[in-house]
Order: C-alpha cells, then sequence, then structure tokens
C-alpha cells in the first residue's frame, strides 16, 4: 500500500505573512482588499479534483471575517485546524500572550463549526527551543495535535536536531502529539520540503525528496501551502526588503501547475488520517464529532 501523506493549507491573506510582519502593522490588515476567498476556493477545487481531503490551519482574524468560508471548508470533508488568531511568532509572546492568542483563535472556529478545534500550528513554525513552554499551554487549552516544530535550520524557525517522524511529547499538562513538517535527509544534511522551498526547487527535485523520504525512512511527509501561493496576480508589497519578496513571490506563476502534479504523484489526507494510519495508539484520541 502506498503511503498516505498529510496536505495541509495555511488559510491567511497574502500579507499576514511573518515575512511581511516588520513592514505591515496589526491594525493596516482591515485595509488591504481580501483575496483568501478567491485563492482557497483555487485551493479547494484543486483538491476536489483529485479527491484529496486536507487539514486547514485556519487564522482565527481570517475566519473571524470569513465564516463561510471556514464551513465552506468543512463541508468539503477538510479538517479544520487552528493557526492562532494574530499571526504572532510564539517566542515574541509571554506565554499569558500566547495562551490568549490561542484561545481566541480556537474559539472563533469553534463558533463557526460548532466542535472542538484540537489540532494546531504556529505561525512560521515558531516554535523553537525558545519557546517550548508552548506545548504545555497547548494541552491546557484542549488541542492534541501540534505541527510547529520543524526540524531544521533556518533564520526564523527550526529545531535543528528535532524528531522527525510523528511522535509523543509528555508535557507536565499531559500528552501532545507532534506532525512535523518534513525534511528529506541527504547525507548529513536535513532539506526542508513544502511551502517556498516547493516554489523555488523544481519539481522533479521536489519529488526526488519527497520518495526519498518513503523509501529511506519509511515514514509520510508533511507538506504544507497557503492560499496566496496559487495567486500570481496578487498586489506586490514593495517597501518589503529584498530577502521577504523573494521568498513570497518566487514560482507563484508556476504554483498551481506543480501543485496538480504533486496530488496526481502522491496519496494525500489530512493529518488526522496520516496520524492513524501510521500511529495506532492514536485512535484512542477523541475525533471531532
Ligand atoms: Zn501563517
Amino acid at each position: 500500500m502506498e503511503i498516505l501523506n498529510a496536505f495541509t493549507v495555511e488559510v491567511e491573506e497574502h500579507f499576514q505573512v511573518s515575512a511581511f510582519e516588520s513592514t505591515i502593522s496589526r491594525d493596516q490588515w482591515a485595509s488591504f482588499p481580501s483575496r483568501v476567498v478567491a485563492n482557497t476556493r483555487r485551493l479547494l477545487a484543486l483538491l476536489d479534483r483529485r479527491a484529496v481531503k486536507a487539514t486547514f490551519f485556519v487564522l482565527g482574524w481570517t475566519a473571524k471575517r470569513h465564516p463561510a468560508l471556514v464551513r465552506e471548508i468543512e463541508a468539503a470533508g477538510h479538517e479544520i485546524a487552528s493557526h492562532g488568531f494574530w499571526h504572532r511568532l510564539v517566542y515574541d509572546q509571554t506565554p499569558d500572550e500566547f495562551r490568549e492568542d490561542i484561545r481566541l483563535g480556537r474559539d472563533v472556529l469553534q463558533d463557526i463549526v460548532g466542535h472542538r478545534v484540537t489540532t494546531y500550528r504556529a505561525p512560521s513554525f515558531s516554535i523553537t527551543r525558545r519557546s517550548m513552554w508552548a506545548r504545555e499551554i497547548l494541552v491546557e487549552e484542549d488541542f492534541e495535535v501540534d505541527s510547529s516544530v520543524f526540524p531544521v535550520h533556518h533564520d526564523r524557525y527550526g529545531v535543528p536536531d528535532a524528531p522527525l517522524d510523528i511522535h509523543c511529547i509528555d508535557t507536565p499538562a499531559g500528552p501532545l502529539w507532534e506532525f512535523p513538517p518534513s525534511v528529506a535527509r541527504i547525507g548529513g544534511l536535513r532539506l526542508p520540503v513544502g511551502g517556498g522551498y516547493f516554489r523555488l526547487y523544481p519539481l522533479r527535485w521536489t519529488f526526488a525528496l519527497l520518495r526519498r523520504i518513503h523509501r529511506v525512512d519509511r515514514r509520510p511527509f508533511m507538506f504544507y501551502m497557503h492560499p496566496w501561493e496559487v495567486d500570481p496576480d496578487q498586489p506586490r508589497i514593495s517597501v518589503a526588503s529584498w530577502r521577504s519578496r523573494f521568498r513570497h513571490y518566487v514560482g507563484l506563476a508556476s504554483t498551481e501547475r506543480k501543485l496538480e502534479r504533486l496530488l496526481a504523484e502522491f496519496r494525500f489526507g489530512r493529518v488526522r488520517d496520516v496520524m492513524q494510519a501510521g500511529t495506532p495508539h492514536l485512535r484512542q484520541l477523541t475525533a471531532p464529532a
């Protein structure tokens, strides 16, 4: 049987990403024209054509303005998960601020869908060595699964020696499952896949890395992306730094076509489906109603 992999989407506006955080303040967000609904629908159509169910980490701020979009995602059979409310990096917050943010983000979603939301991903994978305290708070706030610890070297995120596989962490408040974003190992290197890397790498290189995760490590991979990555016409934010603009705009024009081929090449499912396929003891966790 071919391995089932996780397909995940971080539902946020093109101007809410960490790359533009120093350029666009949060009180300006409401003044930007929204593009998230149309972009998410493009992704929903793409997933529907391939009959793929995915996990959508929805930013609370965005969900609050577009509750019908959240219902539309769920009605299509996808899993609703939380991406916090304000898209603040976890390590830039105090534990109390973090708790407040994940409560806000979770409650907005739960009010819309009418059931528990128990899977979380931090903005820009910002649970790092500086913010490991966040995992205990996630458990206290009713989360069961986290996907925030990127086992890689990067300037903004990452724990370079973190486990690569789905694993359970014992926090003082109880267990928390971690499904890390994927890296392929080549020699001593850990090469990330998904998001900007998917846009940057030639498709054959991404495919080779993903197959390597299956063949060498014998584990499912976690793929992630954003609705704005299938929107080559989005307005350019010119005041951001060269590096931020490169990270955000590279390869936008070809992403949708590459995604079509990715979805044809591998089997994908929701985070919960992949975890249940790979770790039988996870079945004890309460599935959303
Ligand atoms: Zn995000």
